[in-house]
C-alpha cells in the first residue's frame, strides 16, 4: 500500500500515521522528521535546510525527492510506505509521480485530513515535543508553566521552534496557499480520501480503514 498522508501542521498526521504503520506494516516518511534529524545531527544537508525551516518556508524540490527516492529504496519500503509531509506543491506531486513511475511504483491513496484554520492554530500553539521518541503533547498555557517530562523516557519536553505562535500561522498559511490545489490534483486522479480531520482520533481511524478497505476491494476486481 503506497500512501500519501496529507494535512496541515496540527492535523493529526502524526497520530494517524502511527496507525497506519502498525495496521499495514510499512514504514512512515516523515520529511519533517528527516530534515529534523539531519540538523540536529549538523550534516551539510542540515545545515542547507535550516534557514528554509526557521523562516517557516519550504525545503526546494530538488533536495526532498532526492531524500524521498533514497528512502524508498530501503528495504522496509519494498511493500508500501506512507509519505507524511510531501508533496506540498502540484510540482512536488508531479516530480514525485515521475519518480515512483521510474521505480515502476505508483500511489494507491491519498488520505486528507481536513481541519479548519483557527482550530490548527489552537492545536499547534499549545504543542510539545520530546526530543527522544518524537511524542508529540498538548498543554494549556498554565500547564506548560510547570512541564511534565515525556512518560515513555522520562526526556525533558521541549516548544519546537516553528510551533511558536507567529511563525505557528506562517506555516498554516503557507500550507493552505501552496497545498490546496494538490486537492484538485489528487482529485483528478481519482486518489484522493478527504476525512474530517476535526473527529475522534478514533472516527478518524475508522474512517480512513473503511475507505482503504473499500479500494482494496475495487482493486481486487
Ligand atoms: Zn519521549
Amino acid at each position: 500500500m503506497n500512501l500519501i498522508l496529507f494535512g496541515a501542521p496540527g492535523a493529526g498526521k502524526g497520530t494517524q500515521s502511527g496507525f497506519l504503520i502498525n495496521t499495514y506494516h510499512i514504514p512512515a516518511i516523515a520529511t519533517g522528521d528527516i530534515l529534523r534529524a539531519q540538523r540536529r545531527a549538523g550534516t551539510p544537508l542540515g545545515e542547507k535546510v535550516k534557514g528554509y525551516m526557521d523562516r517557516g518556508e519550504l525545503v526546494p524540490d530538488e533536495v526532498m525527492i532526492d531524500i524521498i527516492r533514497q528512502r524508498l529504496q530501503q528495504p522496509d519500503a519494498q511493500n508500501g510506505f506512507i509519505l507524511d509531509g510531501f508533496p506540498r506543491t502540484v510540482a512536488q506531486a508531479q516530480a514525485l509521480d515521475e519518480m515512483l513511475a521510474r521505480l515502476g511504483r505508483q500511489l494507491d491513496a491519498v488520505i486528507y485530513l481536513r481541519v479548519s484554520r483557527q482550530v490548527l492554530i489552537e492545536r499547534l500553539s499549545n504543542r510539545y515535543t520530546c526530543p527522544t521518541c518524537n511524542s508529540v503533547y498538548h498543554f494549556t498555557p498554565e500547564q506548560a508553566h510547570n512541564l511534565p517530562r515525556c512518560p515513555k523516557d522520562s526526556s525533558e519536553l521541549y516548544q519546537r521552534t516553528d510551533d511558536t505562535s507567529e511563525i505557528v500561522a506562517r506555516r498554516i498559511d503557507v500550507f493552505l496557499k501552496h497545498t490546496a490545489p494538490l486537492i484538485d490534483y489528487y482529485s483528478a486522479q481519482a486518489k484522493l480520501e478527504n476525512i474530517d480531520g476535526q473527529m475522534s482520533v478514533e472516527e478518524v481511524r475508522a474512517d480512513i480503514t473503511r475507505r482503504l478497505a473499500a479500494r482494496k476491494r475495487v482493486g481486487a476486481r
